[in-house]
């Protein structure tokens, strides 16, 4: 049998077979599409930037590593704007002098403009219960319609290795196996998202603050005023506690998320991606998270959105209205509708 050529180049012999996909490529071939995979020159990328001291010190880091071995990147902050006075508004100072300090554009989308709610709003709504199920599926849809925007390929977001442990336990303990899977991968791409990575994916926070500490970076250190869900706290007390006991815990953890595999059985169970019919977003519904949510709070049910009961009762009091604000269409990032609106300098 004559050697197989490679897949890519179609001119040297073949090799090896990635596992990933399967291909038969040369060895030229591998070093270039495993060297490429995370960055390639010329590529946009979106750092979501809270101000906080994980994403400043992403993006400081993503600077001098794009400039010292010249990765060719157009580096961009990306925010969003909760709408939590006397939080986001401060850090959102901090986020504007990073980007006088590190010379990237920023671009910060709003809550308030892309769904007609603060979180102050919601809050006042819902009360301090389930507020960070809405901040958190809001924010999580805001980044890619954020990068969007700003025709970007790939959001780099900063969370650390004890973020990442917490979220494994959160979803064993819930039982969220779809979520246990995909929580632990560095980088995450469906056919028609934005990639999404999380480059501090092994460093511990630890680590962070010293990095911080030591380079002086500016970075804004307060927390929520709306504290995180009880759930969040209670893991990460639990993480701590831990991590005490033995340093290496949160990398264990780490590490075993990674090896859970899903069986055949149970991923031909989990509902297919498809685009929600209000919006365009991806879902695995027909109406996706955010707009769910938004009608619960339009409608003035918040808790539509969150629990099945909820749910019922909305649906028990008839179709949405006609006029519903909701969330304006979602356009999938195209060479085309790179409409960049920066903060002015
Ligand atoms: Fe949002 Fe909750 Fe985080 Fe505050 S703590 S920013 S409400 S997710
Ligand atoms: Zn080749
Ligand atoms: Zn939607």
């Amino acid at each position: 049998m004559p050697p197989r050529t490679c897949a890519l180049c179609s001119t040297n012999r073949a090799m090896l077979k990635r596992p990933k996909t399967g291909q038969q490529i040369c060895r030229e071939c591998f070093f270039y599409v495993f060297e490429t995979e995370l960055f390639k020159p010329g590529d946009r990328v979106a750092i979501g930037a809270s101000g906080g001291k994980d994403s400043t010190v992403l993006a400081y880091v993503m600077k001098t590593l794009n400039e010292r071995y010249n990765y060719g990147l157009e580096l961009f902050l990306l925010s969003i704007d909760e709408g939590i006075t006397g939080y986001r508004d401060d850090s959102l100072e901090t986020v504007k002098r990073n980007q006088q300090q590190y010379s990237m554009p920023l671009k910060i989308l709003s809550y308030d403009e892309l769904y007609g709610w603060t979180m102050d709003a919601i809050v006042s709504q819902v009360g301090r219960k389930n507020n960070c199920t809405f901040c958190g599926v809001f924010r999580r849809q805001a980044l890619d319609r954020g990068a969007s925007m700003l025709g970007v390929d790939h959001i780099v977001t900063g969370h650390n290795a004890d973020d990442i442990a917490e979220t494994v336990l959160m979803n064993i303990m819930r039982g969220d196996i779809a979520r246990l899977g995909r929580c632990t991968s560095i980088c995450t791409q469906g056919e028609d998202t934005i990639k999404r990575s999380k480059p501090f994916k092994y460093a511990y926070e630890k680590e962070i603050v010293m990095y911080a500490y030591f380079k002086k970076l500016d970075y804004f250190s307060t927390e929520c005023i709306y504290s995180p869900d009880a759930y969040r706290g209670h893991a990460r007390v639990f993480l701590k506690d831990l991590e005490a006991a033995r340093p290496s815990a949160i990398i264990d953890i780490i590490h075993s998320g990674e090896a859970f595999e899903i069986r055949e059985e149970v991923k031909a169970t989990q509902k297919v991606q498809q685009t929600c019919k209000r919006c365009g977003y991806m879902s695995s519904n027909d109406l996706c998270k955010a707009c769910t949510l938004l009608e619960g709070l339009e409608r003035g049910m918040a808790q539509a959105g969150i629990t099945d009961r909820g749910r019922k009762k909305l649906e028990s009091e008839g179709p949405a209205p006609e006029n519903l604000r909701t969330i304006p269409f979602y356009q999938p990032p195209s060479a085309g509708n790179a409409a960049i609106l920066l903060e002015a300098p």
